[in-house]
């Protein structure tokens, strides 16, 4: 059995606690694309861990987890990440790393850097993790494999050649220092050899373990309105977080997957620049930012206050449709619990014409949405742990949205903690 678990909207809907959920039952974890650039939170026995990189399976024991051919592989941030896990009293993570990962490089954050600063008010609101220059150098094929970090005289040619005309933009765009491919070549050498004994070829170990009939859980980072060709382009990032992309990103045939689980707020949150059709201003949004989460609504990453707003049905039945949902997960129920009423959005009105078509990011950013108002429960929810006990206004919510999203909400976290889940 092949799952993806993936976001619906813009990112931060709470995919790594549901993985942390759902890795109890299987037998793989995969992250199959991006980097360190945003985090999963997760809460469980040992504290409250943000991963970037390692797959959220960590914490399961038995559980094998694997950094995919598709991620950006900073492996200073991946080392950091498995010591702090560690010092909480986790236990070892059983982590694999594929021999084709790219590696994401010192040269990537700087070039990242230099670039947002050089946009100034144009810029992105790119974490300047490296990620945009990191898939630029692979699709440009100049990119360090982690293959190519085992063989010193290898490695030194490739950043040779992928140091000619990043040194130029150094020196005649940026005017900053240029790059040392002999220091490059020593430290990722050295740090080849710290993830050595990790590197396997993911490939044939993920079709044995496919014929094995294991259990695999794919792993997306961001959300589907991140897409770089389905998303809010140019607000998007720079490698595909659809489940479509999931079976490449980690080497598994497109037939494998069965099933995909689009995950969405029961609200909306953005991190960064970008367009927010239900972003709501003022006290109202201040309040709900507060509430949202397990510590309010700031970016995990960065620690950036995230825009917050309605639930937008428009856009997460456009996320489901471009992940392929089969089925959906609801997080944070139990933020809701404060409002006398809630809005949702049922449509975008442009030109005079209301639709529930999601549009191009140029008509996207003239878009109205048009609200419908619902009844709020006004009780607190945390505890219940079965739909039918849910207050009536809570679930006539969750009904009201999983009609007009056109996909079945599954699963509904009513809090952050692992147990906090309810099975529809
Ligand atoms: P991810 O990147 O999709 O894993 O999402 P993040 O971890 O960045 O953001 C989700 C936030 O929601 C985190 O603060 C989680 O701890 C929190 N969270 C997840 N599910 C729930 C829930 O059901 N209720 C509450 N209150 N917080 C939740």
């Amino acid at each position: 059995m092949v799952r993806a678990i993936v976001g619906a909207n813009w990112g931060d809907e709470g995919k790594g606690k549901l993985t942390d959920v759902l890795a109890k039952g299987s037998d793989i974890v995969i992250r199959f694309q991006g980097g360190a650039n945003a985090g999963h939170t997760i809460i469980n026995e040992y504290g409250k861990f943000a991963l970037h990189l390692l797959p959220s399976g960590i914490f399961n024991a038995g559980v094998d987890n694997l950094i995919g051919p598709g991620v950006a592989l900073d492996i200073d941030a991946l080392l950091k990440e498995m010591g702090e896990v560690l010092s909480k009293g986790a236990p070892q993570p059983q982590l694999m790393i594929s021999s084709r990962a790219q590696v994401l490089m010192d040269c990537h954050v700087l070039m990242d850097t230099y670039e947002e600063e050089r946009l100034r008010d144009f810029k992105f609101g790119s974490t300047k993790s490296g990620i945009a220059p990191f898939y630029s150098d692979k699709a440009a094929k100049v990119g360090i494999q982690v293959c190519h970090l085992l063989d010193k005289d290898v490695l030194h040619e490739r950043l040779k050649a992928s140091f000619i005309k990043k040194n130029i933009l150094l020196e005649h765009l940026y005017h900053k220092p240029l790059l040392n491919a002999d220091e490059y070549t020593e430290k990722y050498y050295a740090l080849g050899q710290q993830i050595k004994h990790m590197v396997v070829d993911s490939t044939q170990y993920l079709h044995a373990a496919l014929k094995a009939d294991k259990s695999i859980l794919l792993e997306g980072q961001l959300g589907a309105l991140r897409d770089p060709d389905h998303g809010i382009f140019p607000y998007t990032t720079s490698s595909s977080p659809l489940a479509g992309y999931a079976t490449v990103g980690a080497g598994l045939p497109p037939w494998a997957i069965t099933r995909v689980i689009a995950v969405t707020k029961a609200y909306s949150s953005s991190v960064g620049t970008g367009v927010f059709p239900t972003k709501m201003t003022g006290d109202e949004a201040e309040e709900l930012r507060k509430r949202g989460g397990d510590a309010g609504e700031y970016g995990a990453k960065t620690g950036r206050p995230r825009d917050v707003g309605w639930f937008d049905c428009v856009a997460t039945r456009y996320g489901c449709m471009v992940q392929g949902a089969t089925e959906c997960a609801m997080t944070n129920l139990d933020v809701l619990s404060y409002l006398d009423e809630i809005k949702v959005c049922v449509g975008y009105e442009l030109d005079g014409t209301v639709s529930m078509d999601f549009p191009v990011t140029p008509d996207l950013q003239r878009a109205t949405p048009v609200y419908e108002t619902l009844p709020g429960w006004k009780t607190d929810v945390k505890d219940v742990r079965t739909y039918s006990d849910l207050p009536e206004n809570c679930r006539k919510y969750v009904e009201f949205i999983e009609e007009r999203i056109g996909t079945p909400l599954r699963m509904l976290s009513n809090g952050p903690h692992r147990d906090a889940i309810i099975y529809r």
